[in-house]
């Protein structure tokens, strides 16, 4: 009901001609660059003789001035936090710069506001979280206070505007399944895909759709019992457990793959029965104490999707970082076992996504979003490969132009196109599985994407109980998933 006074705008907030604009402003409201330059700018020198009498202002704190020259009668000026991490009360700081100038407009008899978006510059806020949180603070006060007529949001960038109206339309699916629902969701959605795909790995999809997977089945393939998952489970859980034991350390990970390829560990019947070529080599190469930059392999042919299907822990456990921070981290990964630019950016553009994914943003605005921070990390040779991830056309794609083979970009597009085009966690699953080939591993993608989407309790009762190990299973994800909110609270 309060979203109508919000109104989203491209364009200069100086030229706004409401009772107020707010100025993201730095603690000497002296000016600045940035939106805080062309505020001081447009507005004349009375206004920075008028800030030089207010001594300043404190983070997450606002002050009112006139407006002189522009055609708002007023400047608000809040200082918003920098982003360091998150863990340093960021949040709170930034909530607290929308409610000290809505309570400053209140106090001052205002009606109509403007906001840029704050700390989004170069303060480095997240786009999407700065934008969620500006959101729920403002609907929040304008739930309880009838005399703000109109909060106009300008957006300088497309960025911004995308992540404010993924917001708007589809505020209610963000505020009923949580952040950790979501996050559970995605690592149990992924184990329980592998599983459900085991039985079937290299059927083809004439043989599947003569006799479609509908749920869980067992032996088949590898002759394992129902529920028993594999090497995309392994690794997946090897990665979770490094992250939650050792933060970000991905030789620690490499570590753990190892103990896990002689069977010591992450296995659900204490044997390795599965394992991808490009994996085997670089976890062996690893053991033979070559350097980390020679792990994984670098040739064109060595793109399958195995550091794909096990990279949804870390896009989590790096949610929060900056694009550019995500992406690095998930190249370096990936990196371990599958070290060309291809799959590299297939690992990237998931971790760019899988946040957006657990904000609730409808799949496709997500998609492009982390399409357009991707864009500037794709050299020329990988823009042809990539192009129906980078443009989005894939989910529009005719399912006999959909893969489900061990190839990296054809399992990130089956996993997309299937998301996309199914309703549900348990409906996206089933379809990846019946596209045939690489169903496990089609699977844990599409399953660990759908499981943010849709949440924990989207998957299938019948599936958890008869997974291999579930109490072990859960009990690594839910450690993971404790770490990460206990280093970034949220909600
Ligand atoms: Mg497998």
């Amino acid at each position: 009901m309060s979203e109508r006074r919000i109104e989203l705008v491209r364009g200069d907030i100086t030229r706004l001609a409401v009772d107020a604009i707010v100025n993201a402003a730095n603690t000497s409201l002296l000016g600045g660059g940035g939106v805080d330059g062309a505020i001081h700018r447009a507005a004349g020198p009375e206004l920075v003789a008028e800030c030089r009498t207010l001594g300043g202002c404190r983070t997450g704190q606002a002050k009112i001035t006139r407006g002189y020259r522009l055609p708002a009668r007023h400047v608000i000026h809040t200082v918003g936090p920098v982003w360091n991490g998150g863990r340093h009360g960021e949040e709170g700081l930034l909530a607290s710069c929308y409610r000290s100038s809505l309570e400053l407009a209140r106090a001052h008899g205002l009606r109509t506001i403007a906001f840029p978006a704050i700390s989004c510059g170069i303060y480095g806020y997240p786009i999407a979280e700065a934008c969620a949180v500006a959101l729920r603070t403002i609907s929040a006060f304008l739930a309880e206070d009838p005399a703000i007529e109109r909060v106009v949001l300008v957006c300088f960038d497309a960025a911004v505007h995308d992540a404010y109206a993924a917001s708007l339309a589809e505020p209610a699916p963000a505020a009923s399944v949580t952040a950790r629902e979501r996050m559970l969701g995605c690592l149990l959605g992924s184990v329980v895909g592998d599983a459900l795909g085991v039985p079937v790995e290299f059927r083809s999809r004439e043989q599947l759709s003569a006799d479609p997977v509908t749920g869980v089945r067992g032996h088949g393939t590898y002759d394992q019992p129902p529920g028993t998952w594999s090497d995309d489970s392994s690794l997946l859980l090897a990665t979770a457990d490094s992250l939650s034991h050792n933060g970000y350390d991905p030789p620690d990970m490499m570590a753990r793959f190892l103990t896990w390829l002689q069977g010591q560990a992450y296995t659900p019947h204490g044997k390795v029965f599965d394992v991808g070529i490009a994996t085997r080599s670089a976890i062996l190469r690893h053991a033979q104490g070559a350097p980390a930059d020679a792990w994984g392999g670098r040739d064109e042919r060595d793109n399958g999707n195995g550091s794909l299907m096990r990279i949804a822990p870390l896009s989590l456990f790096t949610r929060a970082l900056s694009p550019a921070e995500i992406v690095r981290c998930s190249m370096e990964v990936s990196g371990l076992t599958h070290a060309h630019p291809r799959s590299q950016l297939c690992c990237a553009y998931f971790s760019l996504l899988l946040p957006l994914a657990l904000l609730g943003w409808p799949l496709e605005r997500a998609m492009s979003q982390a399409s357009r921070h991707l864009a500037p990390f794709v050299p020329e040779a990988e823009r042809g490969p990539l192009a129906r991830i980078l443009d989005g056309s894939v989910v529009a794609a005719p399912v006999r132009e959909i893969r489900g083979s061990g190839y990296v970009v054809h399992c990130l597009e089956a996993s997309l196109w299937c998301a996309a085009n199914q309703p549900s966690y348990e409906r996206a699953v089933l379809a990846a599985i019946n596209l045939g080939e690489d169903t496990d591993t089609t699977a844990a993608v599409t399953g660990a994407l759908t499981g943010a989407m849709y949440g924990q309790r989207a998957i299938p009762e019948a599936w958890l109980r008869a997974l291999a190990s579930r109490e072990y299973v859960e009990g690594v994800c839910e450690r993971l998933v404790d770490r990460i909110d206990e280093e970034m609270p949220r909600r």
